[in-house]
């Protein structure tokens, strides 16, 4: 029997309605095992082990990726695979974040939730959570994990969890990966695209890198932008990586001031990558005459990344590589476990 071990941290899925106030907020594990008989009476081994207490997303931190990467390394040879329960605002940074700090992953590490509470009658949180689990117990005919790889399922679709977004408060359908097509599609059977699913090369021991770095920002250009704004982002003390949300195919205004502050601040050492406010395509700094000035100012092209991949995989290796700013800036232009396309 294949052995899955779910990781709760809180979200709609666990939660229950505040009698009081309406409001939506996370239940304890007990009253949400209550919900969910069927979990221990399947095929496959569930065990759970709850954050204390339960969160909504909106609270969680980068320490709490840390403590979901713990929980997953602590427990890598025990289970077949991993299901974390997370809410949907913020689980596109989770499982993102959790990519980029478990290298040579060859476990499958599946993030859901739900959009309407479990013990709603209408809830999507059963089929999800269920599907989730049957996702990370399977595995190939040679008995290696189907997708192991960190990955985020909802509604019907197996997503890399570095190329999702939320698209949806309101839909079932809540996520997507706009660069990158899903890795399965669940109907009457869950059908695999194991050619877009990453297996690894070799099989090397997993490796952590559980430093994360806060010091970044996310600088989004609009028509009117003006310099005392963007020189107060770029001269926030201890500043060290910028997501710079550009235009289009990576354009931006071709105001002086605008090269000069980001000019300096790459001269300081501050990393500025470069990514399209667009949810598709990918960001061109050749394309345009008005990008060029982002090249000369020493921007790096972020292609099609996210922004949640983007800013996870900088926290990720500013944390790992605090002194090496070179080595950053590499890591950071090319993919490191399938978060982009470099275009040709
Ligand atoms: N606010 C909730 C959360 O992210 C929303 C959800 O789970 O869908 O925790």
């Amino acid at each position: 029997m294949k052995r899955v071990l779910v990781i709760l941290t809180g979200g709609t899925i666990t939660m229950v309605r505040n009698p009081q106030s309406g409001a939506l907020r996370p239940a304890d594990v007990e009253t949400f095992k209550a919900f969910v008989p069927e979990l221990f009476a399947g095929n496959v081994e569930v065990d759970m082990l709850p954050f204390n207490p339960l969160i909504d997303s909106s609270d969680i931190s980068p320490a709490n990726w840390t403590r979901m990467a713990n929980a997953v390394v602590t427990n890598y040879t025990k289970y077949d695979g991993f299901v974390i329960l997370h809410g949907t605002d913020t689980m596109s940074y989770s499982a993102s974040a959790l990519s980029f700090m478990l290298e040579n992953l060859s476990k499958p590490i599946v993030f859901t939730g739900s959009q309407l509470p479990v013990g709603v009658l209408r809830s999507d949180a059963k089929e999800n959570l269920l599907t989730a689990i049957e996702i990370a117990a399977t595995a190939r005919p040679d008995g290696q994990p189907m997708v192991p790889e960190v990955t985020i399922f909802f509604e019907d679709s197996l997503f890399r969890a570095n190329r999702t977004t939320k698209k949806n408060a309101e839909h079932f359908e809540a996520f997507d990966s706009y660069n990158y097509p899903s890795l399965a599609k669940a109907g009457v059977h869950i059908t695999y695209r194991p050619h877009l699913i990453r297996y690894p090369e070799t099989l090397s021991p997993l490796f952590t890198h559980m430093h994360t770095c806060t010091d970044v920002a996310i600088l989004k250009l609009f028509p009117g932008i003006n310099e005392a704004v963007v020189r107060a982002v770029l001269n926030t003390e201890g500043l060290k990586g910028v997501v710079l949300e550009t235009y289009g195919s990576g354009n931006a205004p071709s105001a002086q001031w605008l090269y000069k502050a980001l000019k300096q601040a790459t001269d300081k050492g501050i990393i500025i990558v470069n990514k399209t406010q667009c949810s598709m395509g990918s960001v061109d700094m050749g394309q345009y005459e008005v990008a060029k000035n982002l090249l000369k100012a020493g921007v790096i092209s972020g292609y099609d990344i996210t922004t949640e991949a983007l800013l996870t995989k900088m926290m990720t290796l500013l944390g790992e590589h605090p002194n090496d700013t070179d080595r950053i800036k590499h890591l950071l232009s090319i993919p490191i476990c399938g978060e982009m396309t470099i275009s040709k």
